[in-house]
C-alpha cells in the first residue's frame, strides 16, 4: 500500500551495475514498447558467438523492459533493444558469473607473480646478490 496517496507509487530496481535506483510509477496511455525477440542470452554475442557481450547503457522503458545498449569486446559489434526483466536478470547472472571468473583470475596470476618473485629473489640470496647492505 503507498504510505502517501497524493504521490506515486515508488519502485525499487537494481541496474545490472548493482546501483540501486527509485522509480515513481505514473498511470500512463502510452503503448508499451515492442520488444525485441530475446535471444537465447544477451551475452552471446549474435556476429561472432562471444559471450562476453556486455552492456553499455540502459534505461528503463516500462516497469517490465529496459532499453539496453549491447556491446562486444571481441569484434566491437553494438546492438541495442528492449527486453524484459527476466532477460537482463539473467544478463545480470551471468555478469557476476563472469565479475567472479575474473576475480578468480586475478587471484591466481597474483599468487603466480608472488611465486615467481619468491623464486628469484632466492636465487638472487643464494647466488650472494643481496647483500645487508641492499637493505
Ligand atoms: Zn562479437
Amino acid at each position: 500500500m503507498n504510505p502517501h496517496p497524493d504521490q506515486p507509487p515508488v519502485r525499487r530496481i537494481v541496474l545490472p551495475s548493482g546501483r540501486r535506483v527509485e522509480v515513481l510509477l505514473f498511470d500512463r496511455a502510452e503503448p508499451v514498447p515492442e520488444t525485441a525477440p530475446v535471444p537465447p542470452g544477451l551475452h552471446l554475442c549474435t556476429a561472432c558467438g562471444s559471450d562476453l557481450v556486455h552492456p553499455v547503457g540502459w534505461e528503463e522503458a516500462d516497469p517490465e523492459h529496459w532499453d539496453v545498449l549491447l556491446r562486444c569486446p571481441d569484434c566491437e559489434e553494438c546492438t541495442s533493444g528492449t527486453f524484459p526483466e527476466e532477460a537482463i536478470a539473467r544478463l545480470d547472472e551471468e555478469l557476476d558469473r563472469g565479475s567472479a571468473l575474473l576475480v578468480e583470475a586475478l587471484r591466481r596470476l597474483s599468487r603466480a607473480n608472488f611465486e615467481d618473485d619468491i623464486e628469484r629473489f632466492a636465487r638472487a640470496l643464494h647466488g650472494g646478490f643481496v647483500l645487508p647492505e641492499d637493505f
